[in-house]
């Protein structure tokens, strides 16, 4: 049997257009346009596209959106100054540091990242937020693993009570979505490079989520029949081909229900980022 495919596309589409409604209201009610900025450093190419996608998608849902583009040699210094600036401007609701940062800097990219005023920090990486996500009040969480608890809830897949798996453990992805699904009341197990037996520990999944950046981790055998499987991995195996950490074409005949790379969850993330934004924007027009 094959499984139902769950396109990013249709439920980015219904994200995106609540978060319009949002920002009509929210200039409805205070007279504010919710803003974003986006800091990017250097020329790293991949990056470039995120930020334009990002800018795009502002745009199109009427959020106001500023590029601050840094050059390659600019010093943590700049960049700390620019967040404080940022952080003083009441028209921005929302920052974020586009990663990763320049070689010269990488090393200072949680110094920079912690420097983001916590209502502002749409990313969600700030420890307050982290903090608040691990105590179950969260604000504003990472949009990726957001995203997945989104698409399972617009796809009317219960969370409740089952079993989830996610292999990867970073602190973008893995950790912050282990709490998300916890705080829905799932067991969840998190799996890592250290994890032994890591099919035997899928196949116990009712929702399995591979964010593990390892093309083809993922075969069909780990997978329980009728399962959920949350492909958050891209990865680029030819110049103009990127595939997941799934086995797609094979999985596509065991599981239950499964995104696809492209296509899947990484259209969710930049909705959900223009959702924090709005969430921000409303945090601070209330306090
Ligand atoms: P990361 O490299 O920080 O973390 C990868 C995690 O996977 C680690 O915890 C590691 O222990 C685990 N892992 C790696 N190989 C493994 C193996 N063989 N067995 C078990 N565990 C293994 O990566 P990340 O930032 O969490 O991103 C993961 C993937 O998700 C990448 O492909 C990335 O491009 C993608 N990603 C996609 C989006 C999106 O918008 N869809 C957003 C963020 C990350």
């Amino acid at each position: 049997m094959s499984a139902r495919i769950l396109y990013g596309k249709e439920f980015a589409a219904t994200i995106k257009e609540s978060a319009r409604l949002e920002v009509e209201k929210l200039k409805a009610t205070f007279g504010v346009t919710p803003g974003l900025s986006v800091i990017i450093v250097g020329e790293n190419p991949a990056s470039k596209v995120y930020v334009r996608n990002k800018h795009k998608t502002c745009e199109e849902l009427g959020i106001v959106s500023e590029v601050v583009a840094l050059p390659e040699d600019a010093s943590k210094e700049t960049l700390l100054a620019k967040i404080d600036e940022l952080n003083a401007n009441p028209n921005v609701h929302g920052i974020l540091v586009q990663l990763p940062l320049p070689a010269a800097i990488k090393a200072h990219s949680d110094e920079i990242l912690n420097r983001i005023d916590p209502r502002k920090d749409v990313d969600g990486f700030h420890p307050v937020n982290v903090g608040k996500l691990v105590l179950g009040t969260p604000a504003l969480v990472p949009c990726t693993p957001a995203g997945c608890i989104e698409l399972l809830d617009l796809a009317g897949i219960e969370i409740d009570g089952k079993r989830a798996v996610i292999i990867g453990r970073s602190n973008i992805v893995g950790k912050p979505l282990f709490h998300l699904l916890l705080a829905r009341h799932a067991t969840v197990t998190v799996c890592h490079t250290h994890t032994k037996n890591l099919a035997d520990v899928a196949r116990e999944a009712d929702i399995l989520v591979a964010a593990s950046g390892k093309a083809g981790l993922v075969t069909a055998d780990m997978i329980k029949p009728g399962a959920t499987v949350l492909d958050v991995g891209i990865n680029r195996v030819a110049p103009k081909k990127l595939v997941g950490d799934v086995d797609f074409d094979a999985a596509v005949d065991v599981a239950g229900a499964i995104t696809p790379v492209p296509g899947g969850i990484g259209l969710l993330t930049v909705a959900m980022l223009m959702k924090n934004v709005v969430k921000a924007a409303r945090l601070q027009l209330e306090a």
